[in-house]
């Protein structure tokens, strides 16, 4: 253990079971730890870093931000947060914005406007429940808890606030009978689930979860904070389906590296939330929206071909191994073998390669600008430990 280690063990809250590994630098898709050993990043921080480290117009977007103005109350406007509604708007068909700082916060933004876009049209409390499903992920506050449909999360926690209901993914019947009881104000879905363990909807079920909602005015709300953002190459993974949600929530990769989170809210619910109503101290600070306008130049639609074609080619390499599925979409795979997925990663790990566990598979979410030969190097490494 270094002595940055023992400081951390001794001062920092044991909420993480870290890696022996202190980061200390990044270039590119490479990071360098204190012995200055490079490693290849397939995990972009967790889906965060999506341009990877140190590109030159992410730096000077941020450092120009910081030094013009780094902060200014949400009690006045800024440039850059009013930009970036805009563009996330024009790309999405979402009406109106609201920024917080992370994934947890946008979900319960999303809540909230669902709450009470029920409320006003319905009647107060009338259809109060959030509906999501089974092994779903929606963040670590009391109420995304509540969302999150996973009892390992919640142990110990209670009481948490009412009015969740969950059910099995993938299945109609079960999402339609959920649908009909008539207290229920919105669905929140992950299109892929992450943390769950990159597990993919059905093109059926989402077509059919957004037919059923529209058709009982229950709001769609798709949580893409980790799809989000280019991952799966679109811009937002709901993108590939043809449809429109009602609310968007997103963070994780939204500004390449620094904390934020988004919700965005379409036609039903962009005024839903009047001033009073919500709001958030840091939330759409102009440093981290300036990052995030340049992430959106540089998420063309080339570079999410390329996403989209880099996970193809990567798929079909690992599954080339026999035993070996991989699951999910673009940039964002699991991947399934013989060997346990905690000590694969260590193993790569030692291998110079930085990947992520998703329940019982490797998950790989490498940035998305990895060049191809990094992609390949770091290909050909995962391969070696997948045939250990
Ligand atoms: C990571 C994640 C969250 C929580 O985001 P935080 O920024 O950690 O609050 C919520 N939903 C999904 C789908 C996620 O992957």
């Amino acid at each position: 253990m270094t002595d940055i280690q023992a400081l951390d063990s001794r001062y920092v809250a044991h909420t993480y079971a870290r890696a022996p590994v202190t980061f200390v630098r990044g270039e590119g898709c490479r990071l360098y730890d204190e012995a200055g050993k490079a490693y290849i990043d397939m995990g972009s921080g967790i889906a965060v870093n999506a341009l990877g480290y140190g590109d030159e117009g992410w730096v000077a977007a941020v450092s120009a931000q910081a030094g013009q103005l780094a902060h200014a109350s949400n009690l006045y406007h800024t440039a850059p947060q009013a930009l970036l509604a805009q563009r996330l708007c024009e790309r999405t068909g979402m009406k109106r914005v609201f920024f917080g700082n992370s994934g947890a916060e946008a979900n319960e933004c999303a809540i909230k406007a669902a709450r009470r876009y029920s409320a006003l049209k319905h009647g107060e409390n009338v259809r109060p429940v959030i509906l999501t499903l089974e092994n779903s992920f929606h963040g670590r506050t009391l109420a995304t808890l509540a969302a999150t449909g996973q009892d390992a999360f919640h142990h110990d926690f209670g009481p948490f606030p009412e009015g969740f209901r969950h059910v099995p993914a993938n299945d109609v019947t079960a999402l339609k009978t959920a649908l009909s009881v008539g207290d229920v104000c919105a669905l929140l879905i992950e299109t892929i689930q992450g943390e769950g363990g990159v597990n993919c909807l059905t093109e059926e079920y989402i077509r059919a979860a957004r037919e059923m909602t529209e058709a009982r005015d229950i709001l769609l709300m798709i949580d893409e904070v980790q799809t989000g953002n280019g991952r799966t190459g679109k811009l937002y993974s709901y993108q590939h389906f043809g449809i429109l949600p009602d609310v968007v929530s997103t963070a994780k990769g939204l500004a390449g590296g620094l904390p934020m989170g988004a919700c965005l809210l379409g036609e039903k619910t962009a005024d839903a939330l009047t001033p009073g109503t919500h709001g958030s101290t840091f939330g759409g600070n102009p440093v981290c929206a300036a990052a995030a306008l340049y992430v959106q130049d540089r998420l063309t639609d080339e570079l999410m071909a390329e996403v989209a074609q880099k996970g193809e080619w990567v798929r079909a390499e690992l599954e080339q191994l026999p035993g070996v599925t991989v699951s999910g979409r673009g940039l964002m795979l699991g991947v399934e073998s013989a060997r346990p997925a905690a000590a694969l990663v260590s193993d790569l790990l030692s291998r110079g390669v930085v990947a992520l566990t998703a329940k019982t598979r490797l998950r790989l979410l490498p940035p998305l600008t990895i060049p191809w030969p990094d992609l390949k190097e770091a290909v050909s490494i995962i391969k070696e430990a997948l045939s250990a």
